[in-house]
């Protein structure tokens, strides 16, 4: 019995449309993949530079294990840091423009242990609504007091500081950058000069805007000229970068706060030396060849100019995350399917991950001008039935 409200809360899930399961891709990720056996064109992937598949990243990774093997044995403060953990960090300050940085074995881990560290029971967090889920999980434990503004609502964050800064010791406005699940970006100057104001510290969560955004691919900080900013910056080695983990970036005295006080970096294993060689060649990559990024941004733009022609409506996105309205969970699930037949793969999203149902796709540095026109025929055959149906 008292395992029994787990078949119920299944059913419930099934009932909604809000069940989800696993798809097995064989084989390497890339511009097509192979999904069950068949191949698709890939729209729902995070590796925006086509890195995961790179045979530079797999050649990195497998001398960092020859070098140094397979786990890194234990924490970073014991026996898990070794000297590519070092040279990570410094590469990623130098793209970021910081004087230091700290890897974590996930973004994940990065928001939790982050917020947990910089904020308590004394503190408040405000928050932007569409945060992703680390962010809200990781204000959850710290304790701090959370206040929530509409998305991008800079007015309502301001009325929150105007009634509770005073109360609160501490205070941080947390922010993605890139909003992961809509595609727009925060908007980081008025954020920085709000927080001035009111003597708040800013954590800005660049997981989309590294290796995305930005002349050099810093990330939005880097896009909206924010580099010399003081604020706290998380992102992760698991999208553009294409590895695993997750880093902080900031000024050194940040990074040496949180290397003795973030709970998610001191007691949990190093990032293996494979994931950080590897996420350690992206950079370098990244600096090489630029003409990745512009490349990211003429696709996405050309995806938004396509689905303009079509009168296809999406959300506001400033990132290669465009993501297209769609009624309800059902009807999502129905467009992935069609597209799916149609050998394309993009994320039909619906809630709890959002509050509203949406087909998520996101483009890459590598996909090609037919690849995108697909992608838009297919979107474009569905809504024709099902405008017709409806
Ligand atoms: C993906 C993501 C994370 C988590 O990063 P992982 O390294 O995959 O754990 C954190 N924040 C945002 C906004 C993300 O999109």
């Amino acid at each position: 019995m008292a395992y029994g409200w787990i078949t119920k809360s299944l059913q419930t899930l099934h009932r909604a449309n809000w069940y989800r399961q696993v798809q097995t891709i064989d084989g390497q990720g890339g511009t097509t993949v192979s999904l069950s056996g068949q191949p698709c064109l890939n729209f729902a992937s995070n590796d925006y530079l086509g890195l995961a598949s790179d045979p530079r990243l797999m050649t990195a990774a497998q001398a960092a294990i020859a070098a140094y093997g397979t786990g890194s044995t234990g924490s970073r403060l014991l026996s898990g840091h070794r000297l590519i953990h070092r040279e990570l960090e410094q590469a990623i300050a130098r793209l970021k423009g910081t004087d230091d940085a700290i890897v974590f074995s996930s973004g994940y881990l990065a928001n939790l242990g982050t917020l947990a560290a910089l904020v308590d029971h004394r503190d408040l967090i405000v928050a932007d609504q569409y945060n992703h889920s680390s962010l809200q999980m990781g204000a959850r434990l710290s304790g701090a007091t959370v206040a929530i503004y509409d998305h991008n609502n800079l007015d309502q964050l301001q009325h929150h500081l105007a009634h509770l800064r005073s109360q609160y010791r501490r205070c941080i406005i947390v922010t993605d950058s890139v909003f992961s699940m809509d595609g727009d970006l925060c908007p980081l100057p008025e954020i920085l000069a709000i927080a001035h104001q009111w003597d708040t510290m800013v954590l800005v969560d660049e997981a989309h805007g590294t290796g995305v955004l930005g002349r050099t691919g810093g990330g939005a900080v880097e896009q909206l000229g924010c580099r010399q900013r003081p604020m706290v910056q998380v992102g992760t080695l698991s999208k553009a970068l294409g590895s695993l983990g997750g880093y902080v970036t900031g000024s050194a005295e940040l990074i040496d706060f949180l290397r003795n006080r973030a709970a998610t970096w001191i007691y949990t294993t190093g990032l293996s030396p494979a994931d950080a060689a590897a996420a350690r060649a992206a950079i370098a990559i990244l600096a090489k060849e630029p003409q990745r990024l512009a490349q990211l941004a003429t696709n996405a733009s050309y995806l938004r100019a396509c689905l303009a022609q079509a009168n296809i409506q999406y959300l506001p996105s400033d990132s290669p995350i465009v993501c297209i309205p769609v009624q309800d969970a059902a009807t999502v699930l129905n467009l992935g399917q069609h597209l799916k037949q149609l050998g394309i793969f993009a994320s039909a999203v619906r809630p709890p991950t959002v509050p509203t149902s949406r087909l998520r796709m996101t483009v890459m540095a590598t996909h090609t001008q037919s690849d995108i026109e697909q992608l838009v025929e297919g979107i474009k055959a569905f809504l024709k039935i099902w405008i017709k149906g409806s």
